[in-house]
């Protein structure tokens, strides 16, 4: 089954958002494999950027990142990362979609609440980096009643 790597940004644990994110992926019916609120220096925050080392934003978008803990999550099921995606919304909050996370919840790009993985190789990548422990074994028993 599909994995995807979701991290709720610093300004969305500050600001009360970890419960509201993780329902909406949860009511959607996708399963929790990993979690854990975590704060990365800049070293390993510019790994996890390292694709956007050479825009102008990368500095303060790693700054960002450091500035407090974030909540680092694995989401599993059917097409996980592009429904993802959705679920979060356009980069930039101000042309995200009304209920989108972004959309509903975050008005600046460099404040934008949430991060997921682009491509199911990101995912791969991006959930060794933070995981490198692993992830839980399990399977929700109402698999049955989201996939027929
Ligand atoms: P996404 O997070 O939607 O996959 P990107 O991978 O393009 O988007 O960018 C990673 C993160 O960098 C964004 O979520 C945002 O926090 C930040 N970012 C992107 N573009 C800008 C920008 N022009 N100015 C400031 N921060 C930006």
């Amino acid at each position: 089954m599909e994995q995807t790597f979701i991290m709720i940004k610093p300004d969305g644990v500050q600001r009360g958002l970890v419960g509201e994110i993780i329902g909406r992926f949860e009511k959607k019916g996708f399963s929790l494999k990993g979690l854990k609120l975590i704060t990365v220096d800049r070293a390993f925050a510019e790994k996890h950027y390292a694709d956007l080392s050479a825009k102008p934003f990368f500095n303060g978008l790693v700054e960002y990142i450091v500035s407090g803990p974030v909540v680092a999550m694995v989401w599993e099921g059917k097409g996980v990362v592009a429904t993802g995606r959705k679920i979060i919304g356009a980069t930039n909050p101000l042309e995200s979609a009304a209920g989108t996370i972004r959309g509903d919840f975050a008005i600046d790009i460099g404040r934008n609440v949430i991060h997921g993985s682009d491509a199911v190789e990101s995912a791969r990548k991006e959930i060794a980096l933070w995981f490198p422990e692993g992830i839980a074994d399990w399977q929700s028993s109402l698999h049955s009643w989201i996939y027929e």
